[in-house]
């Protein structure tokens, strides 16, 4: 199917680069990402998946909108408090790129309803902001066999992993060395931090479906934002994770 003439200009700036041009474009447009958390991270995530025309975006969040989100959850405004962050942010994102599919979850991600979500997706990107969620993501993209694209923030800090099943360590591996919570179950974060992390993960998604460049599989990537720097740590498979492991 070719693009039409609305698309080529719409997507002009990234279809001019080499490793995106019309095939990477249709490529984009095939892709189903889905993004577990609506705020710090989940914003600039779904905002940059949806301006660079990914087919479709799944988004899960049961919470509503507070003014103490809005130092860095960027998809809402002074208007929305109170508001379902999904609903929120499928009104921001439907404006910004009609032709995205959008696919919006008011509820909690548990085990009880994650695995109906995951399987219409074909990745997964980990927004949320407590352990628990995240181990589950890890696990369903484990069983699913498809990737995880972890980011954690806090205070001037954050780190972004992606995880693909059968090619590295998993989430879990990695966490035995101690996990980083994200900003929006308490912890303190400047908003510039999530972005840039957030920026990162969607970045690394858009890689993912256009088949270029270096996914961070076994490499944690730390952003230190108080001396501006990134760090690489190597994490390597756990033969004794529960998840992932030779078991
Ligand atoms: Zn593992």
């Amino acid at each position: 199917m070719e693009l039409k003439k609305e698309q080529r200009e719409r997507y002009a700036r990234q279809i001019a680069i080499d490793e995106v041009g019309q095939d990477g474009q249709k490529r984009l447009a095939r892709a189903r990402v889905l993004v577990v958390g609506g705020g710090g991270l989940g914003s600039p995530v779904a905002y940059y998946l949806v301006a660079a025309g990914i087919g479709c975006l799944g988004l899960v969040d049961d919470d509503v909108v507070s003014l103490s989100n809005l130092n860095r959850q960027i998809l809402h405004n002074s208007h929305d408090l109170g508001r379902p962050k999904v609903e929120s942010a499928r009104e921001k994102l439907g404006k910004l790129n009609p032709e995205v599919e959008l696919r919006i979850y008011q509820e909690r991600f548990t085990p009880v309803n994650a695995g109906e979500i995951v399987r219409h997706f074909d990745c997964l990107v980990d927004a949320t902001d407590n352990l628990e969620t995240r181990q589950l993501l890890n696990q369903l993209s484990f069983e699913h066999k498809i990737p995880f694209f972890h980011g954690g923030v806090s205070h001037f800090y954050g780190q972004v992993m992606t995880v693909i099943p059968g090619q590295g360590p998993c989430w879990q591996c990695f966490v035995g060395g101690g996990a980083m919570e994200s900003g929006s179950g308490g912890i303190p974060v400047l908003g510039p931090v999530a972005g840039a992390v957030g920026s990162l993960q969607a970045l690394q998604v858009l890689k993912y479906c256009l088949g270029i460049g270096d996914l961070l599989v076994g490499k944690v990537l730390v952003f230190d934002g108080i001396t501006l720097s990134l760090d690489e740590v190597t994490v390597a498979r756990d033969p004794s994770c529960p998840i992932c492991g030779d078991h």
